[in-house]
């Protein structure tokens, strides 16, 4: 077998991988970087399947440029597509309003939808010469890791939590010859979970008790239900806006994805739902609103900035990752946004809650020592070498994008 990355292996972002065993190529994952204009991947040749880890779009972007050109099959759990699909309807909206051309069409999408393949946790696809068999990989509801069965065993993670949230149930290791794993988080650890989720509460306890509104930017795939779940333990007032209110129901839809569907409805009834202008002012009467952009860059959460950003006593709780250039990054660095084409200062306290969904650095540690396997391939991440001196004893590959690499 021998291994080519189209995108992804040095940098978090349009991640595509091939996987070549004889005259068979299988392509995992095909996404882009969402920046304005987005980056992607190099161009895949034809291939009969792509195998997308899971909806976010720097795992499943450029899916529907594959399928448009060479007809290919897409392999994914229900939830997958499902949020994908949103995702992907999405992302021509934000290239129309941003003013840039996408690589695809809506009738690229139809093809994508035509050509899905859905499988569930457990089920093995017959791939040629290898067989294809899918893992809950813990990062968002119908994350999958891949165990490529051919003349050795391969898994490609996609990305992974090994920690149980209130969401999804952590990953389990597979046992493999050779592990192709995410390394975002290598050199860094996350604080504990249950500390953060206190913390998130108490903040919002304060900003309330001086007569602020809490603002929480959250991304809408995983981020805004692991909020909710969060704020269920609370009793404030919560208002949800934005897309993360479609993903709620698409997730419903599939409670054997779920930790627990009982407690995601439980969570979503305790909300209220912004519908309207109406709506909107009313949620600023509020204790908390969750809503989209979680980065700040569009979406509800302008509005809602713009009737808090003068406010002391109100506070904007940044929940996730604020890639470089983003308004949320700028927000964190230097106090200012940009809002309407201008950037305003921002008196209004802030804060960031580390919620990741993917693996700290000791647990991806772990996992690989639990998955045992001879060889690991370091991926998805811009500080690889961290993980890799962490990694004694085993061979641990480096790759560019570019290259074939043998296995
Ligand atoms: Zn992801
Ligand atoms: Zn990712």
């Amino acid at each position: 077998m021998e291994f080519q990355f189209l995108g992804g292996a040095t940098e978090v972002g349009r991640l595509g991988m091939l996987l070549r065993n004889g005259s068979d190529t299988l392509l995992f994952d095909y996404g882009m970087l969402p920046k304005d204009p987005p980056l992607y991947p190099m161009k895949a040749p034809p291939v009969d399947r792509v195998f997308v880890s899971h909806a976010h779009l720097d795992h499943s972007g450029m899916v529907p440029w594959l399928c448009g050109r060479h007809d290919t099959d897409v392999v994914l759990t229900p939830p997958t597509s499902d949020v994908a699909d949103l995702l992907l309807e999405d992302s021509l909206k934000v290239a129309d309003a941003e003013g840039y051309d996408p690589p695809f069409d809506r009738s690229d999408i139809e093809a994508t939808r035509r050509n899905t393949r859905a499988v569930d946790f457990g089920d093995t696809v017959d791939a040629g010469s290898v067989e294809v068999t899918l893992h809950s990989a813990g990062h968002i509801p119908g994350a999958s890791m891949f165990e490529v069965n051919g003349n050795q065993t391969v898994v490609f993670t996609g990305d992974i939590h090994t920690l149980s949230t209130d969401l999804v149930k952590g990953a389990r290791p597979v046992p493999c010859d050779t592990l192709v794993i995410e390394s975002t988080y290598a050199g860094r650890n996350h604080p504990d979970r249950l500390k953060t989720q206190h913390q998130f509460l108490e903040k919002i306890r304060a900003v309330n008790n001086r007569g602020g509104i809490a603002i929480v930017p959250a991304f809408a795939v995983g981020r805004t239900q692991d909020m909710l779940l969060t704020l269920a333990a609370g009793k404030h007032e919560v208002w949800l806006d934005g897309m993360g209110k479609k993903v709620n129901e698409i997730y419903i839809d599939y409670p054997e994805y779920l930790r627990s569907a009982k407690k995601l409805r439980e969570a979503m009834h305790r909300v209220q739902v912004v519908r309207s202008e109406r709506g909107a002012r009313q949620a600023l009467e509020g204790d908390v609103i969750v809503t989209t952009s979680g980065m700040l860059d569009g979406g509800p959460v302008i509005r809602y900035l713009e009737a808090v950003r003068d406010d002391p006593r109100s506070a904007i709780l940044l929940t996730g990752y604020q890639v470089e250039g983003s308004n949320g990054r700028r927000l964190m660095d230097e106090g200012i946004i940009e809002l309407g084409g201008a950037d305003v200062k921002v008196r209004c306290e802030w804060q960031k809650f580390d919620f990741s969904a993917h693996a700290g650095h000791d647990e991806l540690v772990r996992f690989v020592d639990e998955c045992d396997p001879q060889r690991v391939v370091l991926m998805h991440g811009d500080n690889r070498q961290a993980l890799a001196e962490a990694l004694d004893g085993r061979e641990v590959v480096l790759p560019v994008e570019g290259p074939w690499y043998p296995l």
